[in-house]
């Protein structure tokens, strides 16, 4: 699952993996996860050990 905001909806979701579009590996261990909303919106959520966000526990 990964928790998303999704500006649209003005809101936070849970979102399970089929849900994600894409996965980034971005420079120094970030992780950008491109997400949909559940009406559809896109989503992107950056996950990794140096961002102190709530990151995708499992999958
Ligand atoms: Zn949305």
């Amino acid at each position: 699952m990964f928790l998303g905001y999704c500006d649209e909806c003005e809101d936070r979701f849970l979102l399970p993996a089929n849900h994600v579009v894409a996965v980034h590996n971005l420079e120094s261990g970030v992780i950008a996860v491109e997400l949909t909303c559940y009406e559809g919106h896109h989503i992107l959520v950056l996950s990794g050990k140096d961002i102190d966000i709530p990151g995708p526990a499992t999958v």
